[in-house]
C-alpha cells in the first residue's frame, strides 16, 4: 500500500512536539510517498493578544501571523532540500475561518501554499472544544452550533478539504462519555457536503480518533459514505500527528475506510491543484 499522510503538525504549531525537519525525515524513514505538514493557523488568534481586547485568556496562544511566516519559511526550505526523496506538501490547517472570513481569504490566497485544510476547533461564544468544561456546557447545543458554523465554513469554501468533521465528539463522546443526537446535524452535514461537492472540494478522514478514547476516525464510515454517495470525489487521509511517533498512524485503516465507502483514489494537493493517487 502506497502510504500518504496529509495532516500533521510540528513545533511550528503550539501543540507540536518535533521540529519540521524531524517530521519530514520520519516520513521518509516510514516510506511515505506523499507527506503534508499542516501546522495550525487559527484565524481567531491571528493577531497578538493585545489586539483581542475582549479576550480573557492571556495564557492562550496568539500571533499565528508570526507562526505562519516561520512555517512557510521552514516548509519551503525542506521542500527544496528533500524534493528527490518525498513529495513534501506545504500545507496549513486553517482554523475558525468563520471568525473573520476576510482575513481567512487573505491567508488562504497566499501563493506559497500547496494545501489548506479548513477546520473548526471552536465556535463563537465558546472556548476551544479541547478546553471546554462539559460538566457546565450544554454539549448538544455546542454540537448543533458546530455543524452550523461548519456549514458557514463550507459556504466560504476557500480551502481544499474540510478537516476532521465530527471533531467535537473526540471530547464530548470520547473523553466525557456524553452521547449527542445527530439527527438535526445530519441535515446540515448533507447541505455542507452538497456545497463542497458543487465546488470540487473534499473532506478528510482524520485517523487520530483511532488512537484516542473515541476509537473512530473523524468522520467515520457513515459520513464518508454519505459524501461519496452524494458524488464526492475528493478525499484525503491524515493522522493529525503532533509528533514523529504518531506520523502515519491509522493511515492504512483510513485508506481501507475510503475504499469501503467506494473511493478508488486519494487526493493530495500541490500548489492548490488536485493530484490523484490510486488506492
Ligand atoms: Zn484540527
Ligand atoms: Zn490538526
Amino acid at each position: 500500500m502506497n502510504l500518504i499522510d496529509c495532516h500533521t503538525h510540528s513545533t511550528n504549531s503550539p501543540d507540536g512536539y518535533n521540529g519540521p525537519e524531524a517530521m519530514v525525515l520520519n516520513a521518509i524513514e516510514k516510506g511515505l510517498s506523499v507527506y503534508a505538514l499542516t501546522d495550525h493557523c487559527e484565524i481567531n488568534r491571528w493577531f497578538t493578544y493585545e489586539h483581542y481586547t475582549k479576550h480573557s485568556n492571556p495564557e492562550d496562544t496568539y500571533d499565528f501571523a508570526h507562526d505562519f511566516e516561520i512555517s512557510m519559511r521552514d516548509n519551503l526550505r525542506l521542500q527544496e532540500k528533500y524534493s528527490d526523496r518525498i513529495t513534501f506538501i506545504n500545507g496549513i490547517e486553517l482554523g475558525q475561518a468563520q471568525f473573520n472570513f476576510g482575513l481567512a481569504s487573505a491567508v488562504a490566497s497566499d501563493a506559497r501554499l500547496d494545501f489548506i485544510i479548513g477546520s473548526c476547533h471552536q465556535v463563537r461564544g465558546y472556548d476551544d472544544f479541547a478546553f471546554t468544561d462539559y460538566s457546565v456546557t450544554d454539549a448538544q447545543e455546542l454540537v448543533n452550533r458546530y455543524y452550523s458554523e461548519v456549514y458557514e465554513i463550507c459556504r466560504w469554501g476557500e480551502f481544499d478539504v474540510l478537516g476532521h468533521l465530527t471533531y467535537p465528539l473526540r471530547y464530548i463522546e470520547g473523553n466525557c462519555g456524553i452521547s449527542v443526537d445527530m439527527s438535526m446535524s445530519d441535515e446540515l452535514i448533507r447541505e455542507s457536503f452538497k456545497i463542497l461537492i458543487e465546488n470540487g472540494k473534499g473532506i478528510e478522514i482524520n485517523t487520530s480518533g483511532y488512537r484516542q478514547k473515541y476509537g473512530r476516525p473523524f468522520p467515520d464510515l457513515k459520513y464518508v459514505k454519505m459524501f461519496r454517495d452524494m458524488g464526492g470525489e475528493v478525499i484525503s487521509v491524515g493522522s493529525d500527528a503532533h509528533c514523529t511517533d504518531d506520523l502515519g498512524k491509522g493511515v492504512k485503516e483510513g485508506i481501507e475506510l475510503a475504499q469501503a465507502a467506494g473511493f478508488r483514489y486519494l487526493t493530495y494537493f500541490r500548489k492548490r491543484k488536485a493530484h490523484r493517487q490510486s488506492i
